[in-house]
């Protein structure tokens, strides 16, 4: 049994309204006072107002600059005061659609610490890369630009999401055996550099995670919650996988 504290996030990604925020942030309040940290992160736009509902909530990306000429950029400063306490950093359609490189990554994760924002670093390889063997390689490889940036220590102050790029939104989960085999590799590969700093860290699976298979993946040992999508979207669903969370206490 993992020791550490279960995450479940929601990513509403381009999705989203005032009515849902609302409907949403009841459900999430029924999951308060458990042992479950619900974070959500919606369009930046809704954060205000959904922060208002006392829900913890993040930003989907930050700008890797503090200020200036970057049109339609957020700052990690600003995305602070508009209520988040968390940033998405490397998401996969970050990553695909807008070219984010493992260096931006690395700057966007820097400058969401400077900002007293928590980094959720979200790492993962393609269907591709799992069929050529090179999924350990990739993953590790998001990882370390990270590491050889801040150093080890910096993970202690951040959460990691493992998402299959090939199980984001198709459906396609990931078998728990899958996913905690490539938790259990991360974890291991971070305790040859910081034995406390990868027993502490949360490590979320996340790629079409929904209501029936939420258990099944938060029971294994080295998976500590989920970076939901979808199923974020649903009230009903959501707050089912967050008490399914509770099992990994
Ligand atoms: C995601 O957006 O990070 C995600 C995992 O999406 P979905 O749950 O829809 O696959």
């Amino acid at each position: 049994m993992a020791q550490r504290k279960p995450i479940v996030a929601g990513n509403w990604k381009m999705n989203g309204s005032i009515e849902l925020v609302s409907e949403i942030s009841t459900a999430v309040n029924e999951c308060k006072n458990k042992q479950v940290d619900v974070i959500v992160f919606p369009p930046a736009a809704l954060l205000t107002k959904m922060a208002e509902f006392g829900v913890e909530v993040g930003t989907q990306t930050i700008s890797e600059f503090d200020s200036g000429a970057y049109t339609g950029e957020l700052s990690a400063e600003l995305a602070k005061q508009l209520g988040a306490t968390y940033t998405l950093v490397g998401h996969s359609e970050r990553r695909a659609i807008f070219g984010e490189s493992n260096e931006a990554v690395a700057n966007k994760f820097a400058k969401a610490q400077e900002n007293g924002l928590i980094p959720v670093l979200c790492v993962g390889e393609t269907e591709e890369q799992r069929e050529s063997g090179e999924t350990e390689k990739v993953v590790a490889e998001q990882i370390n630009a990270v590491i050889s940036k801040l150093g080890i220590a910096a993970l202690s102050n951040s959460v990691l999401a493992y998402e299959p790029v090939w199980a984001i939104g198709t459906g396609k989960t990931a078998t728990p055996e899958q996913a905690q085999a490539v938790h259990k590799f991360i974890r291991d590969m971070l305790s040859t550099q910081s034995e406390p700093v990868a027993q502490a860290l949360q490590i979320l699976y996340g790629g079409s995670v929904n209501d029936k298979n939420s258990k099944s993946l938060f029971t294994q040992p080295d998976i500590d919650g989920g970076l939901i999508g979808g199923a974020s979207l649903k009230a009903d669903a959501f707050v089912s996988i967050c008490n399914s969370a509770l099992g990994n206490v």
